[in-house]
């Protein structure tokens, strides 16, 4: 266990969570069962009063899941995780555990689509209100504090508008009004930001992006600051059902062994793009928490170790040339999802965030060129020769 011992991070994301087993493997088994004998009557009386550590059944704990909770509860500076089946069941999980009828939540505009549709749909019909706040102005967070506020809810960086909210801020804010900060850290990945160190309560995860890193799983996490947080979350979590099942975890596990090698890459490869694509003609302006003229610059630089791999820029030439460039990049591929090695692009006024309607979009800040592109680990060359043919196309 690397717990007790103060290893470099990159070093943790090698070693946390591994622990001894049977045969002396050095990574941990999959343990593939849905349910754990008991030694007689009494262990399983035990083990139910929680009176002894041991497993019962892999919705309530599995020993493989248990060891990918752990390196990413480590990772987080968190006390531990709760291994989820999706992005969307860590955050549904959440509201369920912190929110009741009569509660109200402040969330951010810029946040991930289905979030934003889960607290419009079926949390506002449980009786619980929500006020969408532009997160990096954190005087508009502070005034949509009401006497029932629970909850507030960030994206930082925001999705797909790459803003940066004051977590240290938000989360004085938060403390003060009794209310907890829940962060999603998917875009950053614990390998540049470690949101409970600036005050955040509860942090969550799609780990179908940065953390597995191979776009080959659906998974998420909850990470829990305290034993009793920790103990609620898992009644919710078990009640609920949304467990990542023995084999997700395992391989979630594998990719956070080389986090800080592709998160550090995809910062290199990001930055260059950026950069190029800002003195490219056809692009009106561009986000990237990690160039000096992002209005969010400085802010970032106080709670992030690298700005990411994500990157949105507007078209000049609108939806039309939104759509021109989807069809004629031939390197990136056109997909939705994002933090895996290879470059994603999507155009969201087309895709993503088609249905919302241009109005609700405008509001989101979501205009008709803006592109989302998922830097890969590729050789960045490579990435800019295919965005320049792709964008020679536009008239
Ligand atoms: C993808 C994503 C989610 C949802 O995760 P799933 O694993 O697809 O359920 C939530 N938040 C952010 C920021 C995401 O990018």
């Amino acid at each position: 266990m690397t717990k007790e011992k103060n290893y470099h991070f990159d070093s943790k994301c090698v070693h946390a969570g591994i622990g001894d087993y049977e045969f002396g493997p050095v990574v941990p088994p999959i343990y593939q069962t849905s349910t754990f004998k008991f030694e007689n009557a009494k262990h399983g009386a035990d083990l139910f009063k929680g009176e002894r550590e041991g497993y019962i059944y892999t919705r309530m704990l599995n020993p493989t899941v248990q060891a990918m909770e752990n390196a990413i509860a480590e990772l987080e500076g968190g006390y531990k995780g709760l291994g989820c089946a999706s992005g969307m069941a860590a955050i549904s999980t959440t509201f369920f555990a912190l929110l009741k009828s009569g509660d109200h939540l402040v969330c951010s505009k810029a946040v991930y689509g289905p979030t934003n549709t889960l607290i419009n749909t079926i949390i506002s019909q449980l009786g619980i209100t929500a006020t969408f706040v532009e997160a990096s102005q954190t005087e508009e967070v502070k005034s949509a504090i009401k006497k029932n506020t629970k909850v507030i809810y960030i994206e930082t960086p925001g999705n797909p508008t790459l803003s940066i909210a004051d977590l240290t801020a938000i989360s004085e804010i938060a403390h003060e009004n009794n209310a907890k900060l829940v962060v999603d850290n998917t875009f950053m990945s614990p390998a540049l930001q470690q949101p409970i160190q600036f005050g955040t309560d509860v942090v969550l995860h799609s780990m179908t992006k940065f953390l597995n890193g191979h776009a080959d799983v659906v998974a998420g996490i909850i990470v829990v600051k305290d034993e009793e947080t920790y103990k609620h979350f898992r009644k919710t979590l078990n009640q609920l059902g949304g467990v990542i099942d023995p084999f997700n975890a395992f391989l979630v596990h594998r990719g956070i062994k080389t986090l800080s090698l592709r998160m550090q890459r995809h910062c290199e490869n990001a930055l260059v793009i950026a950069e190029w694509l800002e003195q490219h003609p056809k692009i009106e302006w561009v986000r990237y928490p990690g160039l000096k003229n992002d209005p969010d610059y400085m802010i970032g630089q106080k709670q992030h170790t690298g700005p990411g791999g994500m990157i949105t820029f507007e078209l000049k030439g609108g939806f039309e040339a939104g759509e021109k460039v989807m069809n004629s990049v031939k390197f990136c591929q056109l997909a939705v999802s994002l933090g895996g090695v290879e470059s994603l692009i999507q155009h969201p006024a087309s895709m993503t965030h088609l249905t919302m309607g241009k109005e609700a979009r405008s509001i989101a800040g979501i205009t008709e060129g803006l592109v989302r592109l998922s830097v890969g680990i590729e050789k960045v060359d490579d990435i800019i020769a295919d965005l320049k043919q792709a964008f020679d196309q536009i008239d």
